[in-house]
Formats: structure tokens, sequence, C-alpha cells
């Protein structure tokens, strides 16, 4: 099984504040900010890529 830093790397924005975090995209489509664990720092689990 993988661990989380095999996953690519990616820029995405949280959809609640619009923070610019950077995240790992998992094989199920979940987008996992790095370094500060699953949510954004306002607390927030919901991500877009960045376009
Ligand atoms: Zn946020």
């Amino acid at each position: 099984m993988p661990t989380i830093q095999e996953y690519p790397r990616l820029l995405v924005v949280c959809d609640r504040c619009r923070s610019p975090l950077v995240a790992r995209e998992l094989p199920n489509g979940t987008l996992r900010p790095i370094g500060s664990g699953k949510t954004c720092p306002c607390g927030c689990g919901e991500f877009s890529i960045y376009e």
C-alpha cells in the first residue's frame, strides 16, 4: 500500500476561505492538504483543484 508521500502534489484552494494550499490527490479523489492535517486551517475540509 503506497504512503501518502507517493501521491501527486498539486495546488488546491479551500472551498470556504479560498486559501491556496499544497495538497496531495489520493486515488479516490480526496484532496489532502500537506502539513495541516485533513482540513484547511479555517476548519473546512473541502478543496478544489487550483486552475
Ligand atoms: Zn479554509
